[in-house]
């Protein structure tokens, strides 16, 4: 099933696929089970019951590789909204929101960004940020391909002198990310560490995904025994197990880290570790622009794609 992995991401780059699984109606089961809604109003009312379940959220307007200025503009205003109601549903403070710089203009081109798609970025994720803290939340920056992560980090330290709480996410898979873990794990730095999704040459990442747990587990260690608050991304339960026990050997306590997991992925390991009194925040995406995201999801659990399979299948 490993191998899948690579064609299902390289499979999802086609115009073809996208037409073909974009034309599937959103209520289409594999779609929802990872999606909150299309809607505001869905992130919100997802959030509300998952808070009732004792868990915290960050939710991600869905979109990525916008290379038009109207369309980075109108998901600057998806969040903006969303933070506002957020903050009228007396929801603003268990939830913060995941942005990816490429949704909000990192990839604009020349004619549409004359000072460059970067800068257009950091205005935006400023905005953001700037709405965060008026309603008491924060923003994490999602990390996409690497050919962003200096990018990606840049942004993040300018964003940082005005919003110190500001989030970065950080791939186990890349080598590189062991001395990332190093140089961000400072007092009030908020990292986020996953193994990464993307579809990455071994240059630059480790391939083998005993390679990437081992690299997991170490800059684990490196964020536990620094002084920032490491956020716990993964669903694995090794990772996890692991995870719990450096938490007691680095003598970290309640509340000075957290667990998160996607949406729609391990919902009883999400409550049962709440329970145990961790803090979990769901990852929840929400929006029309779906299909990166599910494609990104498919390739992690190729077992999935019989069932997505057949919704397309039954689709009329
Ligand atoms: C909160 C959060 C934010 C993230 N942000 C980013 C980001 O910014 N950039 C980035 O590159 N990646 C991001 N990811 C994705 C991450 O990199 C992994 O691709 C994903 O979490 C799967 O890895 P895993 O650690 O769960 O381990 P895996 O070994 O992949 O999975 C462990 C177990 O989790 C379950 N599982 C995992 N994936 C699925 C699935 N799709 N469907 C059903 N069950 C599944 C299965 O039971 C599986 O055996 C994020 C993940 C989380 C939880």
């Amino acid at each position: 099933m490993a191998l899948l992995r690579r064609p299902i991401l390289m499979m999802a780059r086609s115009e073809r696929v996208k037409d073909l699984v974009t034309s599937m109606p959103v209520s289409a089961g594999i779609v929802t089970s990872y999606v909150a809604g299309e809607e505001t109003a869905d992130a919100v009312r997802v959030t509300k019951e998952l808070v009732g379940q004792g868990l915290a959220t960050t939710i991600d307007y869905l979109g990525e590789d916008t290379t038009d200025a109207a369309q980075a503009e109108a998901t600057v205003t998806a969040y903006l909204e969303l933070l506002q109601a957020l903050h009228e549903a007396g929801l603003a403070t268990s939830a913060e929101v995941s942005v990816k710089l490429s949704a909000i203009g990192q990839y604009l081109p020349a004619a549409e960004a004359p000072a460059g798609g970067a800068r257009v970025a950091l205005e935006n994720a400023r905005r953001i940020c700037r709405a965060a803290a008026n309603v008491g939340t924060t923003v994490t920056l999602d990390m996409e391909d690497h050919t962003t992560t200096d990018a990606t980090l840049h942004t993040l330290r300018e964003l940082r002198q005005d919003f110190p709480g500001t989030g970065a996410v950080l791939q186990a898979y890349l080598r590189r990310t062991e001395a990332d873990c190093h140089r961000l794990a400072a007092e009030g730095s908020r990292v986020r560490l996953c193994k990464g999704a993307y579809d990455e040459p071994e240059e630059v990442a480790f391939t083998d995904r005993l390679e990437v747990d081992r690299s997991y587990v170490r800059c684990l260690r490196v964020l536990l025994e620094g002084e920032g608050y490491p956020m716990i991304a993964t669903h694995d339960p090794r990772m996890i197990a692991i995870a719990r026990h450096l938490v007691d050997e680095t003598g970290r306590e309640p509340g000075t880290y957290e667990f998160q997991m996607l949406y729609g992925i391990r919902p009883q390991e999400q409550t049962r570790l709440a329970s145990l009194g961790e803090t979990v925040r769901v990852y929840v995406p929400y929006g029309g622009e779906w299909y990166g995201y599910l494609m990104r999801r498919l390739a992690e659990r190729p077992q999935n794609l019989s069932f997505f399979l057949r919704s397309l299948v039954s689709r009329t």
